[in-house]
């Protein structure tokens, strides 16, 4: 991810850390992935072996993808709130 925006200045790493919060929208983003449809998959009665395979084969695909724009959304939260 590049130090600052090449379009408005604004400093996307003005502190260290400032992305461990982003790990927190990865959660509520994998959770919202996953829950759901595990639950879908228990109630429908699929074999226990799937429904702990899911989660694992799920983030294999998805895991890469969710914190890369787990990182853009936070980025864009601390753009949202910061006055100037
Ligand atoms: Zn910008």
């Amino acid at each position: 991810m590049a130090k600052v925006c090449p379009n408005c200045g604004y400093d996307l790493h003005p502190e260290p850390g400032y992305y461990l919060g982003a790990m927190m929208v990865g959660f509520i983003a994998i959770s919202i992935f996953t829950v759901p449809p595990v639950v879908m998959l228990k109630l429908s009665g699929a074999d226990d072996s799937v429904l702990l395979a899911y989660p694992f084969l799920q983030y294999l695909i998805l895991g890469p993808i969710i914190t890369h724009y787990a990182k853009v959304i936070w980025a864009h939260l601390g753009y949202k709130s910061s006055f100037k």
